[in-house]
This record gives structure tokens, C-alpha cells and sequence, in this order.
């Protein structure tokens, strides 16, 4: 299919591709380590881990008659004089630009910096803002770099914006990009194929690494800004096909016989499903299925179990449990939290029959002879119910066939590793609540199976969702205090603190909370509280309760109640400035009421500056109840970063993820691909991939696998 050998330069690229950044461009190695620090060392994760979060045009000036006040003027010039400040008095440097004097200020140390780098008929290129004020033409502390030969593509191309580095400038960035770039325009060779660049219309790597970092001005400016060319579509194949790569390849390493035999269906199964309150909805029959199908299977099942709050995602753990225990092995539930452990093993014990042994496993025991005493039980016991304490202690029981960690993000793919390397092989079945678009779970887990449970039981009373402008926030503040007062109904008013806000704006932020609990209490009195993150957990807790038993009717509040409040006859929900919240976050908050068997209501009040865009995405969410689907929008509209759930696992800020997730497109494209090159028995090939997967994306994979 393609021979690595065949391409002589691939090995020299490989090793520019794999050198310490500090050894590939001759620059301050104090900013290369914060930026080494902050992106990785070698220099692939610059070029490609770093690519340009938008671009700038310049306008280039070439006569004196072209300036305009405001504008970013980029311009050739020659120093004519340099007179160096002091103190508070600034530097003023005067250059030439074709026959007519130009001003240029510098403040501070920064003249002092320039005025020694530059002299009398030096070559300068400037690019800095025309001072809007002033009379003469004027810079204010403008970039500005002696004009070699390398500094010509500023000229003719676009501008790359990098992401911000603490302590790194953007002409720093700049100069080590275009070092870099320099460097790697005299290499070449690739690891896809060309029948495959063809098909898919890929441009090279080395070339769409050059152009993504300095693209000549030709390109589609909007295309750039979008991520939408097709040299980012190449780059984000690259990821996507290796992440594939990568699992799938070390999966069949981990196709070992479980040696186990499962019988699925198994009288005690079914005849707990038949005395179930309720008929599983057909999402968690077909589910149920295909976890079957896995338990069945010689090899150890790897399987990813999605489905929204209240899907009924309990019910379905229990019953592929309850198969593996009647085949005689061992069951494991483990839970991120005891809270929730002790909640599962509560529940279940009330659905399993009494003759099925089920033990809760807890952190926290000390002493040897109580930790024997914890592990005898736990030995004698068919379904254990418990937090990672479990993980400690899991290679003295040989006969656990299931392992389902409920809540994935909160385990690492080292302790699952773990799992599987020790003698025993179990099933292992991944649960999670996020609602993570198929693509983005391919994305991160490769070639996981995935099963998703997209229906809710019936009966449910969804929630009726508005849209409320700004200007109409007062009938939702008279409608809330109304139901509160003449019929005891109870909800929650959210206003937003932004979390990483400056403190001034968090300052006048807890003043809004604390006003619109003051505006409450006029009205209401002590039937209204409020709730912020600064409180303590107990004091949270107490308020919380307090509305659970009905001491209170209202919980002005912060962001604090997205998780883990529980309050089942709560009925309104409503948010200000919800603009402010993604569109996942709102889902969650608003997934607080509904609970109960009375009418729920949610308002989202817009912010009166709120633009027609963020207006759009919220009038989405006030019709669309479904998790997954809402997901899918925010994806779209705001990217990634936007999605809860993925801040915890650190994706937020990696430039080249995040690339990827934009193209899920090209998800099963890449799959499709990563199937083929591994059914064609070209062992060459295969090794090669393997070579560039551990020496470039090895480490990214697992640092994800992990979250
Ligand atoms: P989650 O997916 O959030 O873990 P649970 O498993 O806790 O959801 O289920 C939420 C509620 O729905 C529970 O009270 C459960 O008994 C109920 N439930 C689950 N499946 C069904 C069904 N098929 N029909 C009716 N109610 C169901
Ligand atoms: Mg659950």
C-alpha cells in the first residue's frame, strides 16, 4: 500500500519532528521552556499541537500618503535617529519610509530594549496601530525587527495569532514559528498514503503545516478563521486516524481468550426484569443487547454506556450483572463518590433477589484486621457495590467477570489498564451521564464500542421551556413569587458567577445575587434564601435541605445547584442572562426540575445586550429536551470547550483536540481507514503507524484516555 522506505526523507523529518524545542531554534531558552511548559517539548507540538488560533491581516503601507489613524500599519523603513528616554520620559525612534519621517514612541523599558537593538540606517520592519489622537503620524510601542530575508512572508501572507502564553510575547511566538517553519519547508515525506489524500482531497503534511502557520494571503481568509481548510482537515485527520490507530491496535493485544463463559439471558436476570415496576424502554433493551452480546463473547467486552440523566441506566447495569453473577462470577459497581455508592447499593438491594449477596465496599476502614475483615466479605460476595477503594484490593478476587465504573470521567485509564494486565480479564462497562456526541466519544476513546440509551421511559412530564427577553424579566419575578405564595410551589432563580471573573466583576456579581435575594425577601420574606459557591459544603447542605422540607420556597443561587441537588417537588427553574451558560450547563441546571409528578417549568431570561446568535442557541434549548442532541448544537456553535464535562478532563485548552473535535466528519472516515490498514495484513505499514503513533500522539492519546 505504501513503503516508508521509498520516502528518503522521512527519517530526517521524523527527527525535526521529534527534537527539543530548545535545541531546534536558536532563541531565549528562558521563553522556550514557558512555552515548552506550557504546549510540550519537542518541536511536532509546536507546529502541530499550536496551531494559529485565528490570523490578522496587515496593511501594508509603502508611501507615507497610506497612513490612516487607527489602522495596523505594517511598513519597511529606515532608522534615521534614536533618542533613548528615561524613566517616565519616553524613547523616540525616527525612521524613513520613502522619503518621509515617521515617529515612533516607546514607553518605558521597551525603548530602552529598542533603542539598543537599533541605529542609524538600520532596516526595520513596523507593525503596530497608527495613534488615533495624535496630530503627526505616530506609533505607540509597535512590533518591530530588523528586516532580513525571513521576515519578507509577514509581507505577502497572514498574520498566525497564537494562543496567549503567560509570559511569552506574540512576536516570540512568531519568531519561533517562522524559525520552525524555515526549517521544516526543506523536509518532506508523510505517513498517509497518496490514494488516500487523493480520495479524501489532503493536501501534504509539510505543506499544510505551512500554510496553517503562514498562509500566503491567496487563502480564504474565513475558511482560515473557520478551521475549515482543507490543510486543517488533513491536520485533523491525523489525529483522528491515530487516536483509531492506537486503540484499535492495542486492542488486539488485549483480545485474550477471558476465560469465561457467559450465559446471558439467565433465569435470574430475566426474572428480575419481569419483576421490575416498569417495562425497559426499547433504548435499554437494545442496550442491554448489545452489552450481552460482549458478555458472550470470548473476549473481554470494552464498552462505553451513555444515556442522559434519568434514562434508566441503573436498570441496565443490574441486569448484565445479575448474568454474570448466575454464571458464577463476581459483579463490581464502583461509583466515583461514597454518597453515590451508598445510594446504588441501596437501590439495588432492593432489586436483586434476597438470596444474591451484595456488599458494600468502602474507603476509609483502618486497621489491619478490619481491612481483612472488609476484604473476607467482600470475597464471599457476588455483587459488590463501592467507590476505587475496590481498586485495591481487586487482584485477591479472582472470580470478578464485571467491572461497571458508573461516572467514567473520574477514573483513569491507568487504573483500567490495571484491570485488564492483571491474570484475571474482566468486562468492563464505562457509564457515563455526560452527554458526549457519538463523535466526540470516538474522538477520545478510539475505537471503544459505544451504546447509547436515547430514549427516556414514558410518562415523563417534560419540562416546558421559554425564552424571556430581558424586558419581560418582571412577569417572571410577579409569576414565581405568585406560585410561591398561593400555591407553596417551590424552584430556583440562578444568576451567573463567572467563575474565573476578575474580582471586581465577581464583586459586582455577588452585589446582582444579593440584590435579586433582597427584591425576593421584600415580597416573600423568610421563604426565599440565598446560595453561592463561597459558602461552605454544611452551610450549602442546610440551605438545601431546608428547601427540600419546605421551610423555604426559593433558592436564589449561584451556579452551585448544576450538580447533585435533588428536590423532587421543585418546579421552577429560572436563569438570568443565560447567554452566559453553555447550552450542556443550562440542560443540566435545568434538568433540577421534572423530577416529580407535578408541571415543571424553565425560563431562560436573555441579557439585554444579547447578541442574535446567542439568542438562537438558546431559543434551541428551550425546544429540544434531548442531551445528546444539545450537545451536538453546542459542539457546533461553540465548540468544544463549551461542553460540561470536558473542563474536568482537561481537553479544554488543547488546540490540536479540539481541531480534531471540529471535524468529526471525518471520524469514521478515519475509522474506516484505521480498519482497512489493519485487515491488510501489510505488516510494514502497520509498524511504520505504529512507530509515528508512539513517537507523536502516544502521549496526547493517553493523557485523554486518562481524564
Ligand atoms: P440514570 O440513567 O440517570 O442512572 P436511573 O437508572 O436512576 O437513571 O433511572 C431514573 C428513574 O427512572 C428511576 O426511578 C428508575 O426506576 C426509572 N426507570 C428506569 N427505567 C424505566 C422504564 N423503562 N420505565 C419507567 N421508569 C424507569
Ligand atoms: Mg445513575
Amino acid at each position: 500500500m505504501f513503503n516508508p522506505s521509498e520516502v528518503p526523507d522521512i527519517s530526517k523529518l521524523f527527527s525535526f519532528l521529534s527534537q527539543p524545542l530548545e535545541s531546534a531554534v536558536d532563541l531565549s531558552k528562558a521563553q522556550l521552556k514557558k512555552i515548552t511548559a506550557a504546549l510540550g517539548g519537542k518541536v511536532f507540538d509546536f507546529l502541530v499541537g499550536n496551531l494559529p488560533e485565528s490570523y490578522e491581516t496587515r496593511f501594508l503601507v509603502t508611501k507615507f500618503s497610506d497612513f490612516e489613524r487607527g489602522q495596523i500599519a505594517t511598513f519597511k523603513a529606515k532608522v534615521v535617529s534614536v533618542k533613548r528616554g528615561f524613566g517616565k520620559i519616553p524613547s523616540y525612534l525616527k525612521v524613513d519610509l520613502a522619503g518621509s519621517l515617521v515617529t515612533i514612541t516607546f514607553f518605558g523599558k521597551l525603548g530602552m530594549i529598542y533603542c539598543n537593538l537599533y541605529k542609524e540606517g538600520d532596516e526595520v520592519l513596523i507593525s503596530g496601530e497608527v495613534s488615533p489622537k495624535s496630530f503627526a503620524i505616530n506609533l505607540v510601542n509597535p512590533e518591530m525587527f530588523k528586516f532580513d530575508e525571513g521576515w519578507k512572508t509577514l509581507l505577502s501572507g497572514y498574520i498566525p495569532v497564537y494562543k496567549n502564553i503567560v509570559g511569552v510575547s506574540h512576536l516570540f511566538m512568531l519568531r519561533t514559528a517562522k524559525m520552525l517553519v524555515n526549517t521544516l519547508s526543506q523536509y518532506s515525506g508523510e505517513w498517509l498514503p497518496d490514494g488516500l489524500k487523493k480520495e479524501f482531497g489532503f493536501p501534504d503534511f509539510v505543506e499544510s503545516l505551512m500554510n496553517l502557520h503562514f498562509p500566503h494571503l491567496s487563502a480564504n481568509i474565513d475558511e482560515l478563521n473557520d478551521f475549515k481548510t482543507r490543510w486543517h482537515k488533513r491536520i485533523a485527520f491525523d489525529q483522528l486516524f491515530f487516536f483509531q490507530f492506537g486503540s484499535q491496535f492495542s486492542a488486539i493485544g488485549m483480545r485474550t481468550d477471558k476465560r469465561r463463559r457467559i450465559k446471558t439471558e439467565s433465569d435470574l436476570s430475566v426474572s428480575v426484569e419481569k419483576n421490575m415496576a416498569f417495562e425497559l424502554t426499547k433504548a435499554q433493551k437494545r442496550v442491554l443487547g448489545e452489552i450481552r452480546g460482549d458478555l458472550a463473547s470470548i473476549y473481554p467486552m470494552n464498552r462505553l454506556l451513555q444515556g442522559d440523566v434519568g434514562s434508566g441506566k441503573t436498570a441496565v447495569m443490574v441486569l448484565a450483572s445479575l448474568d454474570v453473577i448466575a454464571s458464577g462470577y463476581k459483579s463490581v459497581i464502583m461509583a466515583p463518590t461514597e454518597i453515590l455508592a451508598a445510594q446504588h447499593f441501596k437501590t439495588i438491594s432492593s432489586m436483586v433477589p434476597e438470596n444474591i449477596k451484595i456488599e458494600l465496599f468502602l474507603g476509609g476502614v483502618t486497621g489491619k484486621k478490619k481491612k481483612a475483615e472488609r476484604l473476607e466479605n467482600a470475597k464471599k460476595a457476588d455483587f459488590l457495590i463501592g467507590t476505587h477503594a475496590l481498586f485495591e484490593n481487586m487482584e485477591f478476587m479472582e472470580d470478578i467477570g464485571l467491572i461497571i465504573i458508573d461516572e467514567q470521567h473520574r477514573f483513569g485509564v491507568s487504573q483500567r489498564m490495571k484491570l485488564q494486565s492483571k491474570s484475571v480479564h474482566p468486562d468492563v462497562l464505562v457509564v457515563s451521564a455526560t452527554p458526549i456526541p457519538r463523535t466526540l466519544a470516538l474522538t477520545v476513546y478510539g475505537s471503544t464500542e459505544i451504546s447509547v440509551i436515547d430514549e427516556m421511559p414514558p410518562g415523563r412530564i417534560p419540562v416546558t421551556t421559554r425564552l424571556v427577553k430581558a424586558e419581560n424579566r418582571f412577569k417572571v419575578f410577579d409569576f414565581v413569587t405568585e406560585i410561591i405564595k398561593n400555591q407553596n410551589k417551590k424552584g430556583y432563580w440562578v444568576c451567573p458567577l463567572v467563575e474565573e471573573s476578575e474580582n471586581e466583576e465577581m464583586k459586582s456579581e455577588m452585589k446582582y445575587v444579593e440584590g435579586v435575594y433582597e427584591e425576593f425577601s421584600q415580597v416573600l420574606g423568610d421563604k426565599a434564601a440565598l446560595l453561592h459557591g463561597r459558602m461552605k459544603g454544611d452551610e450549602k447542605r442546610v440551605i438545601i435541605d431546608r428547601l427540600k422540607n419546605g421551610e423555604i420556597n426559593l433558592l436564589v443561587s449561584t451556579i452551585v445547584v448544576e450538580v447533585g441537588v435533588d428536590v423532587p417537588d421543585a418546579v421552577f427553574m429560572v436563569i438570568e442572562n443565560a447567554e452566559r451558560f453553555g447550552l450542556a450547563q443550562l440542560h443540566q441546571l435545568r434538568g433540577r426540575v421534572g423530577r416529580g409528578k407535578d408541571k415543571s417549568f424553565c425560563a431562560l431570561i436573555a441579557g439585554s445586550d444579547i447578541s442574535e446568535k446567542a439568542f438562537n442557541r438558546l431559543d434551541f434549548l428551550s425546544k429540544t429536551e434531548n442531551g445528546f442532541k444539545i450537545a451536538e448544537y453546542d459542539l457546533k456553535t461553540r465548540g468544544p470547550g463549551a461542553l460540561t464535562g470536558l473542563e474536568q478532563s482537561g481537553f479544554k485548552n488543547d488546540a490540536y483536540f479540539l481541531l480534531a473535535v471540529r471535524h468529526g466528519e471525518l471520524v469514521e472516515k478515519a475509522r474506516i481507514f484505521t480498519k482497512t490498514i489493519l485487515a491488510s495484513g501489510d505488516e510494514e505499514y502497520i509498524k511504520f503507524c505504529n512507530k509515528v503513533f508512539e513517537l507523536f500522539f502516544a502521549e496526547r492519546f493517553n493523557r485523554f484516555r486518562a481524564s
